[in-house]
């Protein structure tokens, strides 16, 4: 079932128009006919630094945003995306901004700025500097990260995901979980099809009476 949920970002005036989950905008943009007719800021900011952050940041750049921006919250080596995708992202002429989290988002009824604060990590987690600075943005997508929604009854979560184990097995003798909704994963498409091919042997097994054929 995949994480259905988007996490909110926490900031003053998040509910400004044309703040929106980057996640919304893939979906818009991989099922659209005719992309010229998307939309699209002429100042982009992306809030987040994993693989959906730079989707969206590069497609925006591709779209025709002039200014395109990922504002990440912590240094570059703690960022979800990997070197090749920042690279990629940079070449494509977004500008990555690191250690920086976001506190208000201004703007009469639209969003006009969002401004930001400085972070430093320490022995006592995230902290604020104190440094603030703006960005102008007429765009502001969230890419922050996703979260499992309405988890069905009766099933023990860890660390926010359905706690599974050997073959996606959960705490109900019936139920199997796998792909991102699970836990232990990484959140990637391989790794959700062999999840979903070893519960579908454990089932097999089970209903089967044969020993699961799981691979090592
Ligand atoms: C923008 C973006 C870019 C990504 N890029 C990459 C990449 O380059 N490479 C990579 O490997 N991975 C990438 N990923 C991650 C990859 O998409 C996921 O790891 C993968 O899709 C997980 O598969 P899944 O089957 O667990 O969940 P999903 O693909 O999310 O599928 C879950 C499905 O279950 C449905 N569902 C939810 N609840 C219910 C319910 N109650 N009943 C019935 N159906 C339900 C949902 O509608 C959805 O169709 C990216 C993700 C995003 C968001």
């Amino acid at each position: 079932m995949g994480l259905g949920g988007v996490n909110a970002l926490r900031a003053k005036g998040e509910d400004r128009e044309h703040v929106t989950d980057a996640i919304s905008f893939i979906r818009e943009l991989r099922q659209a006919s005719d992309l010229a007719s998307l939309p699209v800021g002429r100042d982009v900011v992306v809030i987040g630094g994993g693989m959906t952050a730079v989707d969206a940041a590069v497609q925006s750049k591709l779209l025709g945003a002039e200014n395109v921006t990922m504002v990440y919250r912590r240094g570059s080596e703690r960022m979800g995306a990997s070197r090749h995708e920042q690279d990629h992202a940079t070449s494509s002429g977004v500008r990555i901004i690191c250690n920086a989290a976001p506190v208000a988002i201004h703007g009469n009824g639209a969003v006009a700025e969002i401004e930001f604060c400085y972070t430093q990590d320490g022995p006592d987690g995230l902290t604020l500097t104190g440094d603030r600075f703006r960005l102008k943005a007429d765009q502001v997508f969230r890419a922050i990260g996703q979260q499992l929604q309405d988890a069905p009854d009766g099933l023990a979560l860890e660390g926010g995901k359905i706690a599974v184990t050997g073959p996606g097995r959960t705490g109900l003798p019936d139920v199997w979980a796998g792909g991102d909704c699970a836990s232990g994963g990484d959140d990637l498409t391989v790794t959700a099809v062999a999840e979903g091919r070893d519960a579908a042997e454990d089932i097999d097994a089970r209903l089967t009476g044969r020993p699961a054929e799981i691979p090592g």
